[in-house]
């Protein structure tokens, strides 16, 4: 695209996660000229080889397209801050022990900016921080001796969804810029312009996605703070209909109702929309619990109780322990019992297993004296480096690997492929067809007709023929 964009803009981004890289090769897609950093040698070495160390869609063929042209890597912090005008800080913002954001890594890339600044520059938070972080790290360059007329400070918070990121950062539903000043605000209209004046779209070979060229992003432009709150109220409240529709599903399951007919009926009401409202074993990932616990203690600081979001942590760490209890139940005993585990990111489409509710069930099965035999079809590299293979956990080379022999099959991650399994072979290999489905992805009616004993999140359970298991013997 980039030849047909009018007004280029130098751009460095520091941090090439999962945000920092998706930003720093859309930027590029979108005609800038961007300098990523991080002070990972060996990532950054592979990122200059071509090689993208997450998985997430289109992302290898982007950066293939821009590297070395839109697109280069580095490890100099201090030259790449030089040369940009803008200056994106996308690095980690973890939970601390007290439950609020970690800063230090920001304080850290903050200082190292104050000794790049050469001329005017507008430094962007793209990481999730607290509200009144931007008065931080202004105090933090001015300690550093940088005067004031020589930056900005804007947050300009990241809603991409890692799986979707490419095609969320193209096309996204709005993008927030909390600007300090006018001149501020300029350089980001500036930088988003072809994804807000539609130019991105119109060109042929665009990222195909929702937004088009009569229909472009939309811009909002807030106040600092504003927007630091809008990505911390975001992500709670996408949390929280996460746990509302399972805090429902139990009731659906007490009273036999369905809980995905509940969820598509109150969806399809305008004001309360379809999407986040699908219940399984509860939400995780690298955003959504460390986010919703950062919000709560932003909170607490200004002395106002939130406890609505207390709330909802609680509710997404209870169904967790209520699916291990269907596991339970379902099985009668655990320990020796054999169980075939599929899924292990926090969701599916990527390799994330960060705070993964899939992981935390996996080691509740091992506590209880299970065997689990894993697969998912991205995240088992980056598992395998916390939990070692051992006569209790070993990985398989894929599902019906996975099911050989186990007395059970687990679905819990939402992975497509996993709605599409071969239900026959699978049949033949598991030593009874027995699934326990975390995500419903299957139709628990048609599961009697096709011989399993089928159990699912706040839907009936079916029983196959060979089941003479009482009712009342399932959560
Ligand atoms: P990440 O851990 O994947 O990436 C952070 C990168 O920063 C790493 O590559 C690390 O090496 C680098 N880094 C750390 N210190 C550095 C320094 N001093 N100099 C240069 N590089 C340094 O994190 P992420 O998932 O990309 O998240 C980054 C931020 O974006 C977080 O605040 C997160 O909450 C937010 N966010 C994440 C998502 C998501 O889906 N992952 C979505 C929206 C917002």
């Amino acid at each position: 695209m980039t030849e047909t964009l009018s007004t280029p803009v130098n751009i460095c981004v520091i941090g090439s996660g999962y945000v920092g890289l998706v930003a720093a090769v859309c930027f590029a897609e979108t005609g800038h000229n961007v300098l990523c950093v991080d002070n990972d040698e060996q990532k950054v070495a592979g990122l200059s080889r071509g090689e993208v160390p997450i998985y997430e869609n289109y992302l290898t063929d982007l950066l293939a397209k821009h590297l070395n042209k839109g697109v280069h890597f580095t490890t100099n912090l201090h030259d790449a801050v030089g040369k940009s005008e803008a200056v994106f800080i996308a690095v980690g913002t973890p939970q601390s022990s007290s439950g609020s954001a970690d800063l230090s890594f920001v304080e850290a890339v903050v200082s190292e900016i104050a000794r790049g600044i050469n001329s005017y520059k507008v430094i962007v938070e793209k990481s999730t921080v607290p509200v009144y972080t931007h008065a931080w790290i202004r105090r933090v360059l001015s300690r550093y001796g940088i005067e004031d007329a020589l930056f900005d400070v804007v947050s300009n918070p990241e809603f991409l969804r890692e799986g979707t990121a490419v095609v969320d950062f193209l096309h996204p539903d709005r993008i927030v810029v909390g600007a300090e000043t006018p001149r501020a605000a300029e350089v980001l209209r500036r930088i988003y312009a072809p994804l807000t004046t539609g130019e991105y779209y119109r060109h042929p070979n665009a990222v195909a996605g929702p937004m088009s060229a009569e229909n472009p992003a939309p811009i909002l432009v807030t106040s600092p703070q504003s927007a630091e709150i809008i990505k911390h109220a975001s992500n709670s409240f996408l949390a929280l209909k996460i746990s509302f529709i399972n805090a429902v599903s139990t009731i659906c399951e007490s009273v036999g109702a369905d809980v995905d007919d509940v969820s598509r009926g109150m969806g399809l009401d305008a004001r309360i929309g379809p999407r986040f409202l699908r219940a399984g074993i509860g939400y995780g990932g690298s955003c959504f619990p460390k986010d919703l616990t950062a919000f709560h203690s932003v909170a607490q600081q200004q002395g106002i109780d939130f406890k609505l979001l207390s709330e909802v942590q609680q509710i997404n760490e209870q169904q967790k322990r209520h699916f291990f209890q269907k596991i339970h139940s379902t099985l009668w005993t655990l320990r020796g019992k054999k169980v075939a585990a599929l899924g292990l990111a926090f969701k599916g489409e990527t390799d994330d297993i960060r705070d993964s509710p899939a992981i935390d069930i996996v080691k509740m099965l091992l506590d209880a004296g299970c065997r689990v035999s894993a697969y998912d079809p991205a995240a088992m590299g980056r598992t395998q480096e916390s939990l070692k293979p051992n006569a209790h956990l070993q990985y398989a080379t894929d599902e019906y690997a996975a099911a050989e022999g186990a007395d059970a099959l687990l679905i819990l991650t939402d992975w497509p492929q996993f709605a599409l399994l071969d239900l026959e072979r699978l049949k033949g290999l598991l030593k009874f067809p027995i699934m326990i489905d975390g995500r419903n992805l299957y139709d628990y009616k048609g599961m009697r007709d096709k011989g399993f004993t089928y159990v699912s999140i706040g839907r009936p359970a079916s029983h196959s023929g060979f089941e003479g298991i009482p009712r009342a013997n399932f959560v």
